[in-house]
């Protein structure tokens, strides 16, 4: 779904207003009736006549009752929303999954023979794919090292035809150079794809810094309170159109009932967006203090790999971070997990609740090596934090507790 008219709002302006428009919101005569754009469920599209219905079979548009497929107002106003808070998007496809949407972008750009250069530090099921899908389908995939831009360059060779860019990246949280790899790629005719569900478009502006495809887990910061899946993909005008076709042949959509709590959780994703990174630049500095951390991967914190970066390129951060220990084991990881009260064990992250994780990147990682070159190899064990919207004192009290466990073993 493309973006809707475009008056010159600022970003929390638009947060609000985005996707709101009379005609999926009010009724004859009552424009605008309802705040929300209500839940349109439906698999069938009724259409006036059989020249209605052979129309919609011609024109295959964005915002035209033809069939459930092709989504309902709901869907499309989610999908305007996120358009309209993407600066550079022409459109935006929504997908069941991040990792839909991940599939869906590398299915529209690479074809057999071709070859995928994806970032060291990419999203576990993104290297999955790679392994996997991708290569039964003819497609190679190369790694590269995050913080090596000279390398990157070299890595590009004829058959090159799209990167996979996550910045910053999943465990390690390298921040990498995204507009200067952007435009290396652009001038050797390699089209880039950027995995942006860290920062979200609010914290950085993916396609305004070069990217060609920007893709977000829905499921994290937008969809915002652990109770949805879903994914995105935004481009310019070049890439949208084919997105939408590749989409449509693989039957992606979503439920109107989740494009409304996704819709829900946009309206609110900037305050507290501020307030978890507030909160985590809290908690991640008290952790640097601590004789028992080695080093924290929190990309707002100085000497984090990329910080700089960080603060040239983005508006903003989030709570999820990673802490290395000095030395220790698996069994003390685990303690100091078990002994946490209020970070919840489990998956995905971006609700109103903390949550952990261990931190195991070494067998998920192929151009660079865990622990990273140069540091104390016994400095290896970690834990991955999300640190939300609780009071950030308590959560301090609370590793307090994690770390007297993670001691006394
Ligand atoms: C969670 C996540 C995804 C995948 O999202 P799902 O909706 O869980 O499929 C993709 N990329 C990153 C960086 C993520 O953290």
């Amino acid at each position: 779904m493309t973006g809707g008219s475009d008056r010159d709002l600022k970003g929390a302006t638009r947060l609000v207003s985005a996707g709101r428009r009379p005609e999926w919101t009010g009724t004859p005569g009552y424009p605008e009736a309802v705040v929300n754009p209500p839940v349109w469920r439906a698999s069938t599209h009724l259409h006036p006549d059989s020249a209605a219905l052979n129309a919609g079979n011609r024109i295959n548009a964005d915002g035209h009752f033809h069939y459930g497929a092709r989504g309902g107002p709901t869907q499309w106003a989610l999908a305007e929303a996120l358009t309209r808070i993407e600066p550079g998007a022409f459109g935006t496809i929504l997908y069941p999954t991040g990792v839909a949407a991940i599939a869906g972008a590398l299915m529209t750009v690479l074809r057999p023979g071709d070859v995928l250069l994806m970032t060291d530090n990419a999203y576990e099921p993104s290297r999955m794919m790679a392994h996997g899908l991708l290569r039964d389908f003819g497609i190679e995939t190369r790694w590269f090292d995050p913080m090596d831009t000279a390398g990157f360059a070299a890595a590009i060779c004829e058959r090159t035809r799209c990167a996979l860019l996550e910045s910053p990246g999943s465990l390690t949280m390298e921040v990498q150079d995204v507009p200067a790899l952007a435009a290396i790629a652009r001038k050797r005719g390699v089209t880039t794809v950027l995995d942006n569900t860290w920062a979200g478009p609010t914290g950085f502006a993916a396609l305004t810094h070069g990217v060609d495809i920007t893709l977000l887990a829905l499921t994290k910061h937008v969809g915002g309170h652990s109770d949805l899946m879903m994914g995105s993909a935004a481009a310019g005008e070049q890439w949208y159109g084919k997105l939408r076709k590749t989409s449509q042949a693989l039957g992606y959509v979503v439920s109107p009932d989740d494009a409304a709590l996704a819709l829900r959780g946009l309206r609110t994703m900037d305050v507290r967006l501020e307030r978890q990174t507030a909160n985590a630049l809290k908690v991640a500095a008290w952790l640097a203090g601590r004789a028992e951390v080695a080093r924290v991967l929190c990309p707002m914190l100085p000497g984090s790999p990329g910080h700089e970066l960080w603060k040239r390129d983005f508006n903003g951060g989030c709570g999820l971070f990673s802490v290395v220990f000095r030395g220790g084991s698996t069994e003390a990881r685990d303690r100091m997990i078990d002994a946490l009260e209020l970070f919840g064990i489990g998956y995905s992250w971006g609700g109103f609740e903390s949550l952990v994780t261990p931190l195991n990147p070494a067998p998920v990682r192929s151009a660079t090596t865990w622990p990273p070159a140069g540091t104390d190899p016994d400095d290896r064990f970690g834990i991955r934090l999300y640190v939300a919207l609780e009071d950030p004192d308590d959560l301090i009290a609370d590793l307090e507790r994690g770390l007297a466990a993670w001691r006394n073993g």
